[in-house]
């Protein structure tokens, strides 16, 4: 199963794509805790993205691409992957056809996960991490311990500094901007599937998991 998951900042791909990894066995591959790790090991890749992550900007496609050609051409993606974060512009699109050509495997559907801007906005505003294993917590919805370690890795929780509200604003018109027209692109194709991404997390996983089982 080769799944690309699309959507606005703070949509959920992450949450959904950790649970669509363990229930159809494929790895999550996230374009943006890639870029996070390696700016926390402070490696080359670490130091070139680091200020575009810190602006809410995105990683130039000579470097997101090359990465992700990479980790696509690991063994592990073999019976699949989940893609999440990426494609975020129309040419990383293109080049991720091209990246499965030359693998000579397709992609299975693109997943959108839509909800309006203010949905987002208050999503990212409760959004914690855990620095050390990526787990996802959320102030309301899923809170961190009050000891603030991460109860799967006892890593340290933290609020991203691209998830403050300032950065938040430039990372939607990132969005619009760059990665909306990718809706499109894929839609064109007919492998576009959309779900509403305002209803609880665990009524999005089922939708998604009808539809990708070919039930929606
Ligand atoms: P995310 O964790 O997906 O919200 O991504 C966080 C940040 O990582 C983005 O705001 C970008 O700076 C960078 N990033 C993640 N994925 C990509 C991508 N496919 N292309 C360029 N930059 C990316």
């Amino acid at each position: 199963m080769r799944l690309v998951l699309l959507g606005p900042p703070g949509v959920g791909k992450g949450t959904q794509a950790v649970r669509l990894s363990q229930r159809l066995g494929v790895p999550h591959i996230s374009t943006g805790d890639m870029f996070r790790e390696a700016i926390s090991q402070k490696t080359p890749l670490g130091i070139s993205a680091k200020e575009y992550l810190d602006s809410g900007k995105l990683v130039p496609n000579e470097i997101t691409i090359g990465l992700v050609k990479d980790r696509l051409s690991n063994a592990d993606c073999e019976a699949g992957f989940i893609l999440d974060g990426f494609p975020r512009d129309v040419a990383q699109a293109e080049a991720l056809d091209e990246i499965l050509k030359g693998l000579g495997v397709p992609l299975d559907a693109v997943i959108y996960i839509d909800a309006g801007e203010d949905v987002v906005e208050k999503r990212i505003a409760g959004r914690r991490i855990c620095a050390k294993c990526g787990a996802l917590y959320h102030m309301t919805n899923n809170p961190p311990p009050e000891d603030g370690k991460c109860t799967r890795c006892e890593g340290h929780i933290y609020q991203r500094i691209d998830d403050k509200a300032e950065t938040v604003r430039e990372r939607l018109k990132v969005y619009k901007a760059q990665t909306e027209p990718v809706v499109d692109y894929y839609r064109g194709r007919g492998i576009l599937k959309t779900v509403d991404g305002e209803e609880d997390a665990d009524k999005v996983l089922e939708t998604i998991i009808s539809m990708v089982q070919g039930r929606k």
